[in-house]
């Protein structure tokens, strides 16, 4: 299935909630979430009931779109996550979601969305543990440093986004400094971290079936 290149906005008016897609026009009252919840299209208002398989779709869909991911890829960290021995399937998906390069450099407000955090990592502006790495997909763990490249660091572009983002709270997770132009990966995610509204066990009952 290809990547969604349509109007971002219109997913998260799909799931009655923000997704932050669109960078800083999600953090503003343009949000076209704030001012009408409902579904797009002609029937968007009217929706019937929603099955239990409807149900555990949407979360499944949401979450997907949350983070930019592919059905291929998604199925993949579902996977990941069975095989983790402790805690919950639900969350430790969510952990590994949280754990891809692009949303951390996202999280650590280096991008405005895990959209251009994507394409900033595809260019190579970033290095783990002085390494460049390109590949948004790649997974961080606890103890890793991720850092800006020093070319990126003095361009405007880049000091224009950490000028907008930079206030934006950081999780608990992640230690982030931004004189260092560093990040350093202090644990893994939490749920409690974790600010996306889904119930993650409709994920795991739509992936056990
Ligand atoms: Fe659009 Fe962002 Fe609001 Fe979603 S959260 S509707 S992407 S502005």
């Amino acid at each position: 299935m290809a990547r969604y290149t349509g109007a971002v906005c219109k997913l998260c008016r799909r799931e009655g909630q923000k997704l932050f897609l669109k960078g800083e026009r999600c953090y503003t009252g343009k949000c076209a979430v704030s001012k009408r919840n409902y579904a797009p299209g002609q029937h968007g208002q009217g929706r019937k009931k929603v099955s239990e398989y409807g149900l555990q779709l949407r979360a499944k869909q949401k979450t997907r779109r949350y983070y930019g991911v592919l059905e291929g890829q998604f199925r993949h960290y579902y996977e990941l996550a069975e095989m983790v021995k402790e805690g919950k399937t639900g969350e430790n998906l969510l952990s590994i979601l949280e754990s891809r390069l692009d949303n951390v450099i996202y999280r650590a407000g280096w991008a405005s969305s895990r959209a251009e955090a994507r394409q900033l990592v595809l260019h190579r502006h970033f290095a783990v543990n002085g390494n460049t790495v390109n590949i948004p997909s790649y997974l961080v763990k606890p103890g890793d440093i991720i850092s800006v490249k020093e070319k990126t660091r003095s361009l405007q572009k880049f000091k224009d986004i950490i000028e907008v983002n930079g206030s934006r709270p950081v999780v608990k997770w992640l230690e982030v400094n931004n004189e260092l132009f560093e990040a350093k990966v202090v644990d893994s995610a939490k749920r409690e971290d974790i600010d996306l509204e889904v119930e993650e066990t409709l994920i795991v009952e739509l992936y056990s079936k």
